[in-house]
């Protein structure tokens, strides 16, 4: 098969002709329609997150995958050729309480971890567990599905979930690019109200037209009086921190109501927040981590999607060969959406 291949940390991807693997038991081939490119990917490529240290060369990442089902193993009852899906990337072991509940991001044994530690989907086929993967409504096109795992499903469980928000909230989402902009539409669609912050003028007023309330520059004094005129009590219910950075911390536990709850869902690798401890007890500030999402919240979402409450923010589909361009563009913070590589049946 072709793929986009990384041999090495911190090179350019390479279009290489590559020995597909077999099917074994449990598992399912798929042909990839549409593959999702991320921040993750650049971590990923420049070797700088702990799994890194697992990847075994040639690597081929891409952990946003849709496709159809091409060949399943004899033991694989939920799935057949020809059906539509999208791949969650982790693929918990199966077995433990996490894996359970679907929420395979959590659990210790991972079997498969799509463009991760193992192959994913920058490639004309993966061959993954079948439990990886939900059935695609026919209304969603591959392209769209193919950013709900982690786009709009780690937003939905951050916002659903944990911040748990509710008609009449106020919320402050930090950070809006792909997961942001997915975020801000669900949290509008739960009755929140929203102000969200960004360094660039396009994302804002992205989210603006996406029916923000409140789209900013991360300015503290602006942010405060934003917060004052849109809630009662002039206090935030939630804050979802896709940045996760002092300033953006600073900011939000000062505007967070008592009781109130931040979600942190993105980073910077390596960085560190610190905080007064008396604060947050004296306010009983929940400070929540949220990785990822479970599988009931990615057949949720492909169903908000499918009825269009939730627009996908696609900024690009373009051929796989043109991935390192991508990346490039990505680096420079061009890119607001996400930018979907489309493999086509035959190349
Ligand atoms: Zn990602
Ligand atoms: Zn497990």
């Amino acid at each position: 098969m072709k793929a986009m291949v990384l041999n090495n940390f911190n090179e350019k991807l390479r279009l290489e002709d590559i020995k597909e693997k077999e099917v074994k038991p449990g598992y399912v081939k798929l042909k990839v329609k549409a593959c999702g490119v991320c921040h993750t990917d650049l971590k990923i490529a420049g070797g700088i997150l702990p799994v890194c240290k697992e990847i075994q060369f040639p690597h081929i990442l891409g952990h946003e995958v849709s496709g159809r089902v091409v060949e399943t193993a004899a033991d694989v009852t939920d799935f057949k050729v020809s059906d539509r899906v999208v791949a969650m990337f982790y693929a918990g072991c199966g077995d433990c309480p996490a894996c359970e509940r679907g929420e395979y991001s959590l659990c210790d044994n991972l079997e498969y971890w799509a463009g991760f530690r193992e192959w994913g989907g920058y490639a004309e086929k993966l061959v993954l567990p079948a439990r990886a993967l939900v059935k695609l409504p026919n209304t969603v096109s591959y392209e769209e599905g193919a950013i709900v795992p982690d786009a709009v499903a780690t937003a939905y469980k951050a916002i659903k979930r944990k911040a748990m928000v509710d008609k009449g909230d106020s919320v402050l989402i930090v950070g809006a690019g792909g997961v942001g902009l997915h975020g801000l539409q669900i949290a509008k669609f739960l009755g929140a109200k929203v102000i969200i912050v960004d360094k660039d003028q396009g994302h804002l007023d992205k989210a603006l037209e996406l029916g923000a309330d409140y789209a900013l520059q991360p300015d503290a004094d602006e942010i405060k009086a934003a917060v004052k005129e849109m809630s009662p009590a002039g206090k935030l219910d939630s804050v979802i921190d896709i940045v996760g950075l002092q300033e953006s911390f600073d900011y939000a536990i000062d505007n967070l109501k008592k009781g109130g709850k931040y979600i942190i869902v993105g980073y910077k690798p390596g960085s560190r927040v610190t905080f007064e401890p008396l604060n947050i007890l004296l306010e009983e500030i929940s400070i929540l981590g949220s990785r990822n999402c479970s599988k009931q919240d990615v057949e949720d979402c492909l169903h908000l999607m499918a009825i269009a409450h939730i627009h996908p923010v696609i900024e690009d589909v373009v051929p796989l060969e043109k991935v390192n361009d991508v990346h490039e563009d990505m680096e420079k913070g061009k890119i607001m959406g996400r930018v979907v590589l489309k493999i086509p049946e035959k190349t």
